[in-house]
């Protein structure tokens, strides 16, 4: 089953399409010696239209070439058209970036940035575009003056940027040297070595924890210094740019409001008790007096089942039907539009994915279905972020996509609505061993993810004040051990973690947005099994929103206070039932 790519072109060549934008382009620059705060309504709307329009197509374009590269990783057509692509890209943003510094109220050296008074008339004019265009003028209270950012901009090039990329060389060149059954087996790539953290063998999963923390530990001096030097650049733009918080850069380009996500963070750490049970469950189940760390990720035993595609799909689509009939519709979609890249294939990108390309085209999904169990899950949460982009097709090109902490919501909600499927009809042993990979699963992405955050809030605290590298491997022991109580023994070793997660050292404070966006389905699962009927309603507004609303607003009008720890708990309760239940 493959996806046709024909459409995206609207029947031209893609350099005649570069040739429209190069039009569109020009006439777009023109009009911007329009922009003063005297701009008329109607020269307003033609410079966003055309915008918008130019979106479009680049979206096309650029999903053409990104999903011929994925069916294709060796794909020369690829080739051919992504440098011309490029370097008009290049040429675009420089010149549309003019237009957003000009709505953003920022003087440029050639004119001044529009005026407040101006800004209520012209935002009224395209209602879905007022939230984020007002949001924007507020974020650009954290802009420097233009020649600033372009010093920073360059000094970054050649400063941190180059920092966090010898992170990357340096971890990527790490070999590692496993010993199986007595004999050396040697490891180049860091996702092999975690295959082995996931092994049967006990003796093998600490071996290849060991293995893989020794070039690490090896390194350590030199990748604390990496990551001091991440966190004091960090922390230097924060007070140059008035941020209160080292967070709050991340949070409110997230949208989100500080106290949102401390509200998060602290209902996570009331809840580790439930993993600390869970970890004590596990030991139980592993036949262990106590787990130690690297036992970890010991395989509970998993549900070997097999599905057929047309079986998963039956599935899936029926789940959809039983939640709502536009969503089923939607889904289906899919097939009867020929959007799903369905099987493995040589030179085929791995994994899977849901492209959305522009409100009036259908999304395309990528999957690499083999039949495994999570193959049905995978299939379900890319059909939700299908769903999700087909459920904001009213919005415009630059806004249809969601806000980044709901991206996830539509995705992960269809999984847990299958699995609560699956579940009912799974019996004992079957449905024990679903709750517990179940609840694992939670600790990876919800529990783990929010200690990372917690960490890193102690280390931007700590390193620009001065730290060695011995006592910030400490606090990170420290923060491990609040975490696991007494229901893990955590291993000197452990101490180094931080130095292999790559997100504290490309993204700061990023890991939270898995925390954020996990629990908030869990949460909004079981609102959503207090009152099926309403629910499907709030949830179709909350998809419909794109990336228009600011995400607290727009929850809270469904009844959900994401700044209330209430809420949040709600996600924890669930899991603490499904605990309760394999106890
Ligand atoms: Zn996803």
């Amino acid at each position: 089953m493959r996806w046709k790519l024909k459409e995206l072109l609207q029947g031209k060549r893609f350099d005649e399409n570069i040739s429209i934008l190069e039009n569109e382009l020009r006439t777009f620059e023109f009009l911007l010696n329009k922009l003063s705060d005297n701009i008329s309504n109607e020269d307003y709307k033609k410079i966003v239209v055309l915008e918008e329009n130019m979106v479009a197509r680049i979206g096309r374009l650029s999903a053409y070439l990104g999903l011929m590269l994925a069916e294709n990783t060796k794909s020369q057509e690829v080739m051919k058209f992504r440098s011309i692509f490029e370097s008009f890209s290049m040429k675009y943003s420089d010149i549309v970036r003019k237009f957003d510094f000009w709505e953003k109220g920022l003087d440029t050296k050639e004119r001044k940035g529009l005026n407040q008074k101006n800004v209520l008339r012209l935002s009224d004019l395209i209602k879905q575009r007022k939230e984020s265009f007002l949001y924007r003028r507020k974020m650009a209270n954290y802009s420097l003056p233009e020649d600033q950012e372009r010093i920073i901009q360059r000094k970054d090039l050649n400063g941190i940027n180059t920092v966090t990329e010898l992170y990357d060389q340096i971890t990527t060149n790490f070999q590692y040297e496993l010993k199986i059954h007595g004999k050396v087996k040697k490891i180049k790539t860091m996702k092999e070595i975690m295959d082995y953290v996931f092994d049967n063998n006990q003796s093998i999963r600490k071996n290849a924890y060991l293995s893989y923390y020794k070039p690490f530990r090896e390194n350590k001096e030199i990748l604390f210094t990496i990551y001091s030097s991440v966190v004091k650049d960090w922390n230097i733009e924060k007070d140059l740019r008035g941020y209160k918080n080292s967070i709050s850069v991340r949070n409110i380009d997230n949208w989100l409001s500080d106290e949102v996500i401390k509200t998060l963070l602290k209902v996570c750490e009331k809840n580790k008790i439930i993993y600390q049970e869970f970890f004590k469950l596990k030991a139980k189940n592993l036949g262990l007096k106590k787990i130690s760390r690297f036992d970890l990720y010991a395989p509970l035993k998993k549900v070997q089942k097999k599905y057929s595609f047309e079986e998963s799909k039956k599935i899936v689509l029926n789940n959809f039907k039983e939640f709502d009939k536009e969503f089923y519709q939607q889904a289906s979609r899919l097939f009867q539009q020929e959007k799903i890249d369905a099987f493995p294939r040589e030179n085929k990108r791995s994994g899977a994915f849901c492209y959305s390309v522009n409100p009036d085209i259908t999304p395309y999904v990528l999957l690499n279905f083999s039949g495994k169990p999570d193959d049905i899950y995978t299939m379900a949460h890319e059909f939700g972020h299908a769903i999700h982009a087909m459920q904001a097709s009213d919005k415009l090109p630059t806004l249809f996509h969601s806000v980044i902490p709901l991206a996830e919501t539509a995705s992960t909600f269809s999984e847990l609505m299958l699995f609560d499927k699956l579940l009912k009809k799974a019996k004992d042993k079957e449905r024990k061993m679903m709750i517990l990979n179940k609840i694992e699963d939670s600790y990876r992405t919800i529990m783990r993810q929010a200690y990372f955050v917690k960490f890193e809030l102690l280390a931007h605290e700590k390193i620009p004040k001065g730290i060695t590298e011995e006592e910030l491997s400490n606090l990170y022991w420290d923060n491990l051990k609040e975490l696991f109580g007494d229901s893990v023994d955590i291993d000197e070793n452990f101490k180094y973690e931080y130095l292999v997660v790559p997100h504290i050292y490309h993204s700061p404070f990023y890991c939270y947005g898995y925390s954020f966006g996990d629990l908030l389905s869990l949460a909004l699962y079981a609102e959503y099994l207090k009152d099926k009927k309403n629910f499907v309603k709030k949830l179709k507004i909350i998809l419909n929103a794109g990336g228009t609303r600011k995400p607290e607003d727009l929850l809270k009008e469904q009844g959900f206070d994401i700044s209330k720890g209430e809420f949040w708990q709600e996600g924890f309760n669930l899991i603490k039932k499904w605990l309760n239940e394999v106890k």
